[in-house]
Protein backbone atom coordinates (compact mmCIF):
# COMPACT_ATOMS: atom_id res chain seq x y z
CA UNK A 1 0.00 0.00 0.00
CA UNK A 2 1.20 3.33 -0.73
CA UNK A 3 0.40 6.82 0.73
CA UNK A 4 -2.91 8.47 -1.24
CA UNK A 5 -1.56 11.13 -3.72
CA UNK A 6 -3.37 15.01 -2.91
CA UNK A 7 -6.84 15.16 -4.13
CA UNK A 8 -8.47 17.04 -6.20
CA UNK A 9 -12.14 17.96 -7.03
CA UNK A 10 -13.49 19.44 -10.76
CA UNK A 11 -16.79 20.60 -10.42
CA UNK A 12 -17.70 20.73 -14.35
CA UNK A 13 -19.59 19.87 -17.06
CA UNK A 14 -18.53 16.52 -19.28
CA UNK A 15 -17.58 16.75 -23.39
CA UNK A 16 -18.30 13.63 -24.90
CA UNK A 17 -15.38 14.77 -27.14
CA UNK A 18 -13.14 13.97 -24.42
CA UNK A 19 -11.14 17.15 -25.12
CA UNK A 20 -12.42 19.59 -22.11
CA UNK A 21 -14.71 19.81 -19.28
CA UNK A 22 -14.42 17.38 -16.65
CA UNK A 23 -12.40 14.45 -19.22
CA UNK A 24 -9.72 16.97 -19.42
CA UNK A 25 -9.50 17.71 -15.84
CA UNK A 26 -9.32 14.42 -15.05
CA UNK A 27 -6.60 14.15 -17.53
CA UNK A 28 -4.73 16.63 -16.63
CA UNK A 29 -4.74 15.75 -12.62
CA UNK A 30 -3.80 11.73 -13.94
CA UNK A 31 -0.45 13.67 -15.37
CA UNK A 32 0.17 15.84 -12.45
CA UNK A 33 0.19 13.32 -10.15
CA UNK A 34 -3.01 14.12 -7.87
CA UNK A 35 -6.32 12.04 -7.51
CA UNK A 36 -8.71 13.38 -9.43
CA UNK A 37 -12.42 13.74 -8.41
CA UNK A 38 -15.22 14.85 -10.20
CA UNK A 39 -18.77 16.49 -9.58
CA UNK A 40 -20.94 16.44 -13.01
CA UNK A 41 -22.80 19.43 -13.22
CA UNK A 42 -24.06 19.51 -16.91
CA UNK A 43 -23.58 17.09 -19.84
CA UNK A 44 -22.68 18.25 -23.11
CA UNK A 45 -23.13 16.40 -26.58
CA UNK A 46 -20.14 17.35 -28.11
CA UNK A 47 -17.47 17.09 -30.69
CA UNK A 48 -14.80 18.69 -32.86
CA UNK A 49 -17.21 20.54 -34.69
CA UNK A 50 -19.00 22.23 -31.27
CA UNK A 51 -21.78 21.57 -28.60
CA UNK A 52 -24.85 19.98 -30.32
CA UNK A 53 -26.74 19.86 -26.90
CA UNK A 54 -26.55 20.79 -22.97
CA UNK A 55 -28.56 19.27 -20.34
CA UNK A 56 -27.89 20.75 -16.68
CA UNK A 57 -28.34 18.39 -13.90
CA UNK A 58 -30.67 19.37 -10.94
CA UNK A 59 -28.74 21.48 -7.59
CA UNK A 60 -29.86 18.46 -5.75
CA UNK A 61 -27.15 15.83 -7.57
CA UNK A 62 -24.71 18.37 -7.61
CA UNK A 63 -24.67 18.54 -3.89
CA UNK A 64 -24.86 15.04 -3.36
CA UNK A 65 -22.06 14.63 -5.42
CA UNK A 66 -19.54 16.59 -3.83
CA UNK A 67 -21.11 15.74 -0.13
CA UNK A 68 -20.22 12.12 -1.27
CA UNK A 69 -16.60 12.83 -2.21
CA UNK A 70 -15.79 15.38 0.16
CA UNK A 71 -17.21 14.10 3.45
CA UNK A 72 -15.63 10.39 2.90
CA UNK A 73 -12.39 11.42 0.57
CA UNK A 74 -11.89 14.90 1.42
CA UNK A 75 -10.04 17.02 -0.72
CA UNK A 76 -7.01 19.45 -0.65
CA UNK A 77 -8.39 22.07 -4.11
CA UNK A 78 -11.46 22.57 -6.36
CA UNK A 79 -11.47 23.71 -9.26
CA UNK A 80 -15.42 24.45 -11.25
CA UNK A 81 -15.86 24.60 -14.82
CA UNK A 82 -19.61 25.11 -16.40
CA UNK A 83 -22.03 26.05 -13.92
CA UNK A 84 -24.57 26.41 -16.72
CA UNK A 85 -27.45 28.03 -14.54
CA UNK A 86 -27.81 31.16 -11.75
CA UNK A 87 -29.25 28.10 -9.30
CA UNK A 88 -25.77 25.90 -10.11
CA UNK A 89 -23.59 28.93 -9.58
CA UNK A 90 -25.26 29.52 -6.27
CA UNK A 91 -25.10 26.19 -4.99
CA UNK A 92 -21.17 25.63 -6.05
CA UNK A 93 -20.77 28.47 -4.21
CA UNK A 94 -22.04 27.76 -1.24
CA UNK A 95 -20.47 24.53 -0.93
CA UNK A 96 -16.95 26.05 -1.51
CA UNK A 97 -17.77 28.53 1.00
CA UNK A 98 -17.92 25.72 3.78
CA UNK A 99 -14.49 24.39 2.69
CA UNK A 100 -11.16 25.97 4.13
CA UNK A 101 -9.90 24.13 0.21
CA UNK A 102 -8.41 26.27 -2.50
CA UNK A 103 -10.51 26.99 -5.34
CA UNK A 104 -9.49 27.47 -8.70
CA UNK A 105 -12.68 29.20 -10.66
CA UNK A 106 -12.63 28.96 -14.37
CA UNK A 107 -15.60 31.07 -15.22
CA UNK A 108 -16.47 29.58 -18.45
CA UNK A 109 -19.03 31.46 -20.41
CA UNK A 110 -18.68 30.30 -24.20
CA UNK A 111 -17.10 27.74 -26.17
CA UNK A 112 -13.99 28.19 -28.81
CA UNK A 113 -17.44 27.51 -31.11
CA UNK A 114 -19.27 30.30 -29.76
CA UNK A 115 -21.84 28.13 -27.60
CA UNK A 116 -23.55 29.36 -24.90
CA UNK A 117 -22.22 27.17 -21.86
CA UNK A 118 -23.54 30.27 -19.13
CA UNK A 119 -27.03 31.67 -18.69
CA UNK A 120 -26.47 35.47 -19.49
CA UNK A 121 -29.29 35.75 -16.46
CA UNK A 122 -26.46 33.71 -13.95
CA UNK A 123 -23.63 36.53 -14.53
CA UNK A 124 -24.32 38.10 -11.54
CA UNK A 125 -24.29 35.00 -9.62
CA UNK A 126 -21.28 34.53 -10.84
CA UNK A 127 -19.74 38.20 -9.90
CA UNK A 128 -21.39 38.16 -6.73
CA UNK A 129 -21.81 34.65 -5.17
CA UNK A 130 -18.78 32.64 -7.24
CA UNK A 131 -15.99 35.37 -7.81
CA UNK A 132 -15.59 36.02 -3.99
CA UNK A 133 -15.13 32.23 -3.06
CA UNK A 134 -12.49 31.96 -5.47
CA UNK A 135 -8.68 31.81 -4.47
CA UNK A 136 -8.02 31.93 -8.18
CA UNK A 137 -10.24 33.10 -11.08
CA UNK A 138 -8.73 32.66 -14.05
CA UNK A 139 -11.34 34.42 -16.95
CA UNK A 140 -10.50 34.95 -20.61
CA UNK A 141 -10.68 37.95 -22.45
CA UNK A 142 -14.29 36.89 -23.34
CA UNK A 143 -15.15 36.44 -20.03
CA UNK A 144 -13.73 39.20 -18.91
CA UNK A 145 -15.80 41.47 -21.04
CA UNK A 146 -18.70 39.55 -20.03
CA UNK A 147 -18.57 39.79 -16.25
CA UNK A 148 -16.53 43.16 -16.28
CA UNK A 149 -17.30 45.31 -19.37
CA UNK A 150 -13.49 45.90 -19.68
CA UNK A 151 -12.61 45.30 -23.17
CA UNK A 152 -8.67 44.69 -23.84
CA UNK A 153 -6.74 45.80 -27.12
CA UNK A 154 -3.60 46.39 -24.87
CA UNK A 155 -1.42 45.34 -21.70
CA UNK A 156 -2.57 48.53 -20.12
CA UNK A 157 -6.34 47.30 -20.43
CA UNK A 158 -5.32 43.92 -18.79
CA UNK A 159 -4.59 45.40 -15.76
CA UNK A 160 -7.57 47.23 -15.61
CA UNK A 161 -9.37 43.87 -16.46
CA UNK A 162 -7.59 42.22 -13.51
CA UNK A 163 -8.10 44.89 -11.28
CA UNK A 164 -11.86 44.58 -12.38
CA UNK A 165 -12.12 41.10 -11.80
CA UNK A 166 -10.05 41.49 -8.34
CA UNK A 167 -12.78 44.15 -7.57
CA UNK A 168 -15.62 41.04 -7.26
CA UNK A 169 -13.58 39.80 -4.06
CA UNK A 170 -11.40 37.11 -5.72
CA UNK A 171 -7.58 36.24 -3.90
CA UNK A 172 -5.73 36.25 -7.23
CA UNK A 173 -6.53 36.83 -10.63
CA UNK A 174 -5.42 35.20 -13.79
CA UNK A 175 -6.29 37.34 -16.99
CA UNK A 176 -5.12 34.98 -19.55
CA UNK A 177 -4.74 36.97 -23.21
CA UNK A 178 -4.34 34.40 -25.11
CA UNK A 179 -4.76 35.89 -28.65
CA UNK A 180 -4.75 39.57 -27.71
CA UNK A 181 -2.62 40.87 -31.03
CA UNK A 182 -0.72 43.44 -29.42
CA UNK A 183 1.34 41.00 -27.73
CA UNK A 184 3.45 40.29 -30.66
CA UNK A 185 2.98 36.39 -30.89
CA UNK A 186 3.20 36.08 -27.24
CA UNK A 187 0.56 34.61 -25.53
CA UNK A 188 0.87 36.63 -22.07
CA UNK A 189 -1.09 36.16 -19.41
CA UNK A 190 -1.10 38.53 -16.07
CA UNK A 191 -1.33 37.12 -12.56
CA UNK A 192 -1.97 39.56 -9.93
CA UNK A 193 -3.35 39.56 -6.10
CA UNK A 194 -3.58 43.33 -6.73
CA UNK A 195 0.26 43.96 -5.37
CA UNK A 196 2.12 41.08 -6.64
CA UNK A 197 1.94 41.38 -10.47
CA UNK A 198 3.12 38.58 -13.00
CA UNK A 199 3.22 38.24 -16.41
CA UNK A 200 3.20 34.72 -17.93
CA UNK A 201 4.81 34.55 -21.40
CA UNK A 202 4.69 31.61 -23.71
CA UNK A 203 5.80 31.48 -27.44
CA UNK A 204 2.31 31.31 -29.45
CA UNK A 205 2.43 28.20 -31.38
CA UNK A 206 0.62 28.03 -34.51
CA UNK A 207 -1.68 24.99 -33.96
CA UNK A 208 -5.50 25.59 -34.32
CA UNK A 209 -6.25 22.39 -32.20
CA UNK A 210 -7.10 23.97 -28.78
CA UNK A 211 -10.06 22.39 -27.38
CA UNK A 212 -9.87 22.30 -23.62
CA UNK A 213 -7.57 24.45 -23.57
CA UNK A 214 -8.84 26.48 -20.49
CA UNK A 215 -10.12 23.92 -18.44
CA UNK A 216 -6.33 22.03 -19.10
CA UNK A 217 -4.71 25.32 -17.10
CA UNK A 218 -7.28 25.48 -14.11
CA UNK A 219 -7.09 22.03 -13.50
CA UNK A 220 -3.32 22.17 -13.54
CA UNK A 221 -3.48 25.13 -11.09
CA UNK A 222 -5.49 23.03 -8.75
CA UNK A 223 -3.55 20.19 -9.30
CA UNK A 224 -0.33 22.73 -7.95
CA UNK A 225 -2.35 23.90 -5.20
CA UNK A 226 -3.16 20.23 -3.86
CA UNK A 227 0.32 19.65 -3.32
CA UNK A 228 1.21 22.56 -1.15
CA UNK A 229 2.59 25.09 -3.97
CA UNK A 230 1.23 28.83 -3.47
CA UNK A 231 -0.30 30.40 -6.31
CA UNK A 232 2.03 31.63 -8.37
CA UNK A 233 4.34 28.51 -8.28
CA UNK A 234 1.40 26.59 -9.27
CA UNK A 235 0.23 29.03 -12.21
CA UNK A 236 3.84 29.35 -13.31
CA UNK A 237 3.78 25.46 -13.20
CA UNK A 238 0.10 25.15 -15.23
CA UNK A 239 1.23 27.29 -17.88
CA UNK A 240 4.34 25.59 -18.54
CA UNK A 241 2.06 22.06 -18.92
CA UNK A 242 -0.80 23.84 -20.94
CA UNK A 243 1.60 25.37 -23.57
CA UNK A 244 3.22 21.85 -23.94
CA UNK A 245 -0.17 20.12 -24.12
CA UNK A 246 -1.26 22.94 -27.07
CA UNK A 247 2.01 22.43 -28.82
CA UNK A 248 1.00 18.73 -28.87
CA UNK A 249 -2.87 19.08 -29.91
CA UNK A 250 -3.60 16.85 -32.58
CA UNK A 251 -6.36 16.82 -35.28
CA UNK A 252 -9.41 14.97 -34.40
CA UNK A 253 -13.17 15.06 -36.27
CA UNK A 254 -13.63 17.70 -38.64
CA UNK A 255 -13.06 20.89 -36.51
CA UNK A 256 -11.11 21.77 -33.70
CA UNK A 257 -9.02 18.89 -31.86
CA UNK A 258 -8.20 18.44 -28.27
CA UNK A 259 -5.04 19.68 -26.71
CA UNK A 260 -2.70 16.74 -25.71
CA UNK A 261 -2.40 15.58 -22.31
CA UNK A 262 0.42 12.48 -23.29
CA UNK A 263 3.06 15.00 -24.42
N1 LIG B 1 -17.20 21.78 -23.03
C1 LIG B 1 -17.04 21.72 -21.71
C2 LIG B 1 -17.72 20.61 -20.97
C3 LIG B 1 -16.26 22.69 -21.07
O1 LIG B 1 -16.11 22.66 -19.75
C4 LIG B 1 -15.64 23.72 -21.82
C5 LIG B 1 -14.82 24.77 -21.21
O2 LIG B 1 -14.71 24.90 -20.03
C6 LIG B 1 -15.83 23.74 -23.18
C7 LIG B 1 -16.60 22.76 -23.75
C8 LIG B 1 -15.20 24.77 -24.05
O3 LIG B 1 -13.92 24.41 -24.39
P1 LIG B 1 -13.12 25.20 -25.50
O4 LIG B 1 -13.53 26.63 -25.35
O5 LIG B 1 -11.69 24.95 -25.16
O6 LIG B 1 -13.51 24.63 -26.83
Amino acid sequence: MTDAPPLCLTVAGSDSGGGAGIQADLKTMLALGVHGMSVVTAVTAQNSLGVQGIWELPAEAVKAQYRAVVDDMGVHAVKTGILASTALVETVAELLAATSAPAVVDPVGVSKHGDALLAASALDAVRKELLPRATVATPNLDEVAQLTGVIVESEDDMRRAADAVLAYGPQWALVKGGHLAAHGGQAADLLTDGDTQLWLRAPRHDNRHTHGTGCTLASAIAAGLAKGQDVPQAVMEAKEYVTGAIAAGFALGGGIGPVDHAW
